[in-house]
């Protein structure tokens, strides 16, 4: 009975794609949704997975198989005894299910229990991954009367089950299922006490749920400058397949920090943008004077001193620009080193835009902002020189992503719009909804 129980739940969870059960007003109508959808348009194919999983458990007591022992051959079966008149009604057809353990092989499975190796060669032939089982899938399989293999179930994971059938001309044909599981949106809240990651950690997040917070509102706030008594509220879907939390995919998270909100909403397409629709990562300036310059030399990160012979890395670009240009930052951030005493890199300015990106500024003649200052895209930051280890006036920029420098000249830098149109008014409705919900 637990098989049957298990597979009535597998099929109500068989949702063709994530079903969001939203809180609040709309509940009652997606709970509704996720479980007529997959009964009304799938209604057919599970009542067809009822019917041959309640088959299948009652065949299996019929013949009375075991798990632990193979079929014996040689016993005649209990029908044997039957007049041949009653033969015809009775199926001899049996099924059996199988979980993996250690050192078995398709073929060694299927062998002991008489399947012949012609179906098992037919089976891997169509889909030759049946190679590789794995400890603890199940195998559940049926036989016809006359002992070929007529289907074949590999459950490869709780997501994953293979349906083999048995065509009339001796192959197989292979379904996949895919089972999906209920999504569920989650509001988590707390109070900062400590640090955010462990405060969040005492609201129920999990450590990918943390990160992705941090992520989403990277270009508004930084995480390590939260205070005791600090507030977020964040609404996460997550999906529950068998009692077993799969996946979680944040929603909308607010932190109130020094008595100001900071939002961040994730559109349909997958990124974040703030209550208003506008974009959170407002984008790089590609040079960071307001003309462009030529480029004296390029990044090279094989660079080869003509001097000392030796591979020393040209981490960044260097642009001929004359001597007290204006310099401007590329990108909203935060000045984390404005180094006016200088060694080989002269006076130099490093920004800090978000958790990703680091900008780095040299051979500066002098600096106009100080460290810990918040700057925006095209602020002037400093004026070009040719201070430190340099052989003429010029201004040697750098781009870190992910603490590697890249070619600012060519690097993939974050481009982001705000939404227009419908996907606008799509979003502010949405952002409506969730906006209520985050509460601390
Ligand atoms: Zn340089």
């Amino acid at each position: 009975m637990q098989q049957i129980a298990r597979s009535v739940a597998l099929a109500l969870n068989t949702l063709p794609k994530p079903h969001r059960v939203m809180l609040g007003s709309l509940t009652a109508m997606t709970l509704a949704v996720a479980i007529w959808q997959p009964l009304i348009t799938h209604h057919d194919q599970n009542k067809e997975t009822l019917v041959r999983k309640i088959e299948l458990e009652a065949s299996q007591h019929l013949t009375g198989t075991d798990a632990s022992e193979p079929d014996d051959q040689t016993t005649p079966l209990p029908d044997d005894d039957l007049p041949a008149d009653q033969k015809e009604t009775e199926s001899t057809q049996y099924a059996k299910e199988y979980t993996v353990s250690s050192g078995d092989t398709l073929s060694s499975v299927l062998n002991q229990y008489g399947i012949d190796l012609s179906n098992i060669n037919a089976l891997v032939g169509s889909d030759g991954a049946l190679r590789n089982l794995n400890v603890g899938q199940s195998l559940n399989w049926q036989v016809t009367a006359d002992g070929e293999l007529d289907t074949l179930d590999w459950e490869i994971s709780r997501r994953e089950t293979r349906h083999y059938t048995r065509r009339p001309n001796g192959t197989y044909s292979m379904e996949r299922q895919l089972q999906q599981g209920e999504w569920q949106d989650n509001r988590l809240a707390g109070t900062v006490k400590g640090s955010f990651a462990s405060s969040a950690q005492q609201a129920g997040l999990s450590a990918s749920e943390i990160a992705s917070v941090i992520k989403a509102l990277q270009w508004q706030m930084d995480f390590r400058k939260l205070r005791s008594g600090d507030q977020f509220s964040t609404i996460f879907s997550r999906e529950v397949l068998a009692g077993k939390r799969m996946q979680s995919q944040l929603q909308a998270v607010r932190v109130r920090s020094a008595g100001k909100d900071y939002y961040a909403f994730r559109a349909e397409d997958g990124k974040f943008y703030d209550q208003n629709a506008s974009g959170l990562a407002k984008g790089f300036l590609r040079f960071p004077t307001a003309k462009t310059y030529r480029v004296s030399s390029n990044f090279n990160p094989r660079r080869q001193n003509p001097v000392t012979g030796r591979i020393t890395p040209h981490r960044g670009v260097d642009f001929a620009v004359p001597i007290g240009t204006p310099v401007l930052a590329t990108g909203d951030g935060e000045v984390v080193v404005a180094n006016a005493k200088g060694g080989a890199a002269g006076k130099y300015v490093a920004i800090r835009h978000g958790r990703q990106y680091m900008t780095r500024y040299m051979h500066l003649s002098r600096l106009l902002v100080k460290p810990g200052q918040k700057v925006k895209r095209g602020d002037r930051i400093a004026l070009s020189g040719n201070t430190g280890r340099s052989t003429g006036p010029h201004l040697h920029f750098e781009i870190w992503i992910n603490n590697q420098a890249v070619n600012p000249l060519t690097a993939k830098l974050p481009r982001m719009e705000g939404l227009t149109g419908k996907e606008r008014k799509t979003y502010l409705a949405q952002v409506k909804a969730w906006q209520s919900q985050l509460t601390f």
